[in-house]
């Protein structure tokens, strides 16, 4: 933070990596108010809070390949969050209009304080989305499950993440025997009358319009009850190489890719993280960047709604230039 907090208090055009009126190169993202070529980074302010997000820990029943977080039956790195903490954070946000409280993991059914969590954020008023693999950990909640669908309606989602509407590379990346357990949870789902959603990836081989296609002719063939022409029931993710070199963003960039700042996660959602270590919960950007110490934003939502300068290599290849805006 320290680093941080020096360059945005540099005067324009005295950076560190300049001397005596030559700059020298520089890596990419290394400076939260300038890129590599010396153009102004660009900077998302919070327009509105619509979402606030809570990692309830990075333990999961899978550990799938392409985990952006590193998810895993022994990943710990993000402990289980408490219900005590959600609560404080609700409790600060009372009144302030946000919309959503979204719980992702890991598998968010593995905490044991998950379902005194939604039920809290229901009884607020929030809608709630739970991101979920639909396996095991979720079947073990059915009952308290069908108590909250039968209690708050339609202001529950459940959003399954699906890595393929295939069963090769669905399990190729989440492991064999992943994909029926799943089919039957979305299944469950469904037939219990649950708002149900799914994220799916579609491959670089594969058009937008291919890939919807076959999810909907899978859900179909499965009895799952899913408006797949509905981008707010199925949200797709393209495929993406994340060692490949990025271009930075700039504030220029915004004109030329024709988007706006309010297009990207971070203008609309913050995301409450417990790290492995630390005394108590802090509160990040979004929820693709849950260690990195410069999106780290404070200990309260009010501290976390200043701008976020877009100094990571995931802003340029998900937010901006990929399309993808959320994770899981
Ligand atoms: S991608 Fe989802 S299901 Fe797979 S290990 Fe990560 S959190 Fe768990
Ligand atoms: S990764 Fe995306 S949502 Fe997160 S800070 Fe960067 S632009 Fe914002």
């Amino acid at each position: 933070m320290a680093s941080r907090a020096k360059s945005r208090n540099a005067p324009v055009g005295h950076s560190p990596f300049e001397v005596a009126g030559e700059r020298l190169p520089r890596e990419k993202f290394s400076d939260p108010l300038v890129t590599a070529d010396g153009s102004e980074r660009a900077v998302v302010g919070l327009h509105k809070l619509e979402t606030l997000w809570f990692a309830t820990g990075t333990l999961c029943n899978l550990a799938c390949a392409n985990c952006y977080i590193e998810s895993s039956p022994t990943n710990d790195a993000l402990v289980y969050i408490s219900a005590a903490d959600v609560a404080r954070f609700l409790e600060e946000i009372a009144g302030q209009g946000v919309r959503e409280i979204g719980f992702t993991g890991g598998e968010p059914f593995m905490n044991p304080g998950i379902i005194a969590m939604i039920e809290d954020a229901l009884s607020r008023g929030h809608e709630v989305l739970v991101l979920s693999n639909a396996m095991k950990p979720m079947r073990r909640h059915e009952a308290e499950l069908l108590r909250l669908r039968e209690s708050y309606r339609g202001k529950l989602t459940i959003r399954v993440s699906i890595d393929h509407h295939t069963q090769a590379v669905h399990e190729a990346e989440r492991g064999p025997g992943s994909w029926q357990p799943m089919l039957e949870g979305m299944r469950w789902l469904s037939t219990n009358g649950f708002s149900l959603a799914a994220a799916g990836r579609s491959l670089a081989g594969e058009t937008q319009e291919q890939a919807l296609n076959a999810y909907r002719l899978l859900f179909d063939a499965e009895g799952i009850a899913l408006d797949t022409a509905d981008p707010a029931r199925l949200v797709l993710f393209p495929e993406m190489d994340d060692e490949a070199d990025i271009a930075e963003i700039t504030t220029e960039c915004w004109d030329i890719l024709g988007k706006s700042p309010r297009d990207v996660m971070c203008s609309a959602s913050r995301m409450v993280v417990h790290r492995k270590g630390e005394p108590s919960p802090r509160v990040v950007a979004c929820t693709l960047l849950p260690y990195d110490p410069e999106f780290d934003l404070g200990d309260t939502v009010e501290e976390a709604r200043r701008d976020v300068p877009l100094n990571h290599p995931h802003c340029a290849r998900f937010c901006v230039l990929g399309g993808a805006s959320c994770s899981a």
